[in-house]
């Protein structure tokens, strides 16, 4: 592919998210939305900002609007060797950076660990972003099977075999789009092949701390630290505008990261870590984010009712015990695009599951459902309008 003579060469790589375009529709009036992958904003603990303000000004003063270090806020890696030591990762406040969202992770470490041509191994499918976030280093991508229980080690062992694999990418729990989460089995083995080929895993985990039902897993890092870097964020549990985002990473790579985050943009913003120190430490947490877990069980739940009373026998989901989607796999022939452009006609739109696949042709009858920013009328509504679309679709092709 020729690319644009004004332009880097890297960029016949690049190509804006598919998603972000088919996510205009949604903007509409009236569109009920089942497509985007964000926050309710009832879901911000807006009423506490004005007290979590006043605290970090009365703090910090003037140390939360200067510069600081790219590394972060000592305060907030402080905070957050706390918040992870509950989720099973045990890192010192040095052991942590601090990013301008996990979003910037993704493109840090792949910056610092791809070459042009190296191998990238992902779920099928994965995170678009995240394929976004790699481009620019050009990698080649080499998938492995997944089913609900996440990513197959067996199918990664035979890749890690034949192949000088550079990174793995997985979001172990409540994944992006199928909400599947790994087992506790094979976190243990996909750890355990990690230090027999001694290779590096991005263990992207945005979505653990939003759990329905269920127990706590715990990360893959705990199995292999020195070869996983394990990235999160706060933009589930507190607000994605702040763009905290933060990894803890094998020693050999952490002063790499740095190094580039002194080049991007210096450090993340010293007033909004501030307001994470404090949203974390002051006792702000535990009770929002159970707030957050009472708005979205109860979505999720109307939202699997819904579909086992209005979608056909063919089409099955999955049931996540946490996170933000459900995933549809419709019987094979479906044009799940086809039922959008019908559904977004009839005022409801999701989306099609074949972007989240890097081979084309693939994934064409799986949708992505996201139940976090409607209520759970608006929900068994939407699934309705769905299945018509379905029915409409099925019966043009039959
Ligand atoms: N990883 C995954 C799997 C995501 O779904 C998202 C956001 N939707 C991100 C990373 C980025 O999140 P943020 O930059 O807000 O931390």
């Amino acid at each position: 592919m020729l690319t644009d003579p004004r332009l880097a060469t890297r960029t016949r790589h690049m190509q804006s998210n598919a998603i972000r375009e088919i996510l205009k529709v949604v903007s509409k009036p009236g569109m009920i939305s089942l497509a985007g992958g964000i926050p309710a904003p009832e879901s911000f603990p807006t009423e506490r900002m004005d007290e979590i303000f006043g605290t970090v000004m009365a703090k910090y003063g003037a140390q939360a609007l200067q510069y600081d270090a790219t590394e972060g806020f000592e305060p907030l890696r402080v905070a957050l060797s706390d918040y992870l030591a509950q989720q099973s990762v045990q890192a010192s406040a040095e052991e942590i950076l601090i990013f301008s969202g996990s979003q910037s992770v993704l493109d840090t470490v792949a910056k610092m660990v791809i070459s042009p041509g190296d191998i990238i191994v992902t779920e099928e499918p994965t995170y678009l972003g995240a394929l976004s976030a790699f481009a620019p280093y050009e990698p080649r991508y080499r998938t492995v099977s997944t089913d609900e229980e996440g990513m197959i080690p067996e199918a990664l062992e035979e890749v890690l075999k034949t192949e000088a694999v550079k990174l793995i990418y997985l979001t172990p729990t409540f994944q992006n789009p199928t909400g599947y989460t790994l087992s506790l089995a094979r976190r243990r083995a996909i750890g355990q092949l990690l230090q027999t080929y001694n290779c590096l895993l991005l263990e992207d985990d945005p979505y653990s701390a939003l759990r329905y039902r269920g127990h706590a897993l715990p990360p893959v890092w705990s199995f292999a630290p020195e070869q996983v870097i394990y990235s999160s964020t706060l933009s589930k549990v507190f607000a994605p505008g702040l763009r905290i985002g933060f990894c803890v990473a094998p020693e050999w790579l952490r002063p790499w990261l740095v190094v580039a985050k002194q080049g991007v943009d210096l450090h993340t913003s010293t007033l909004n870590q501030a307001l994470a120190v404090e949203y974390l430490t002051g006792g702000h947490l535990p009770e929002q984010l159970a707030t957050i877990i009472e708005l979205y069980r109860p979505r999720q739940e109307a939202l699997l009712q819904a579909l086992t009373q209005h979608f056909p026998q063919d089409f099955i989901w999955s049931r996540p015990e946490g996170g933000m989607f459900v995933w549809v796999i419709g019987p094979e022939g479906l044009d799940a695009e086809a039922v959008y452009w019908s559904s977004v006609e009839k005022g409801t739109a999701f989306v099609p599951g074949k972007y989240f696949f890097a081979q084309p042709e693939t994934g064409l009858s799986t949708m992505r459902l996201n139940f976090t920013m409607v209520d759970e009328s608006t929900l068994d509504h939407a699934v309705q309008v769905i299945a018509e679309a379905i029915q409409e679709a099925t019966a043009e092709t039959a």
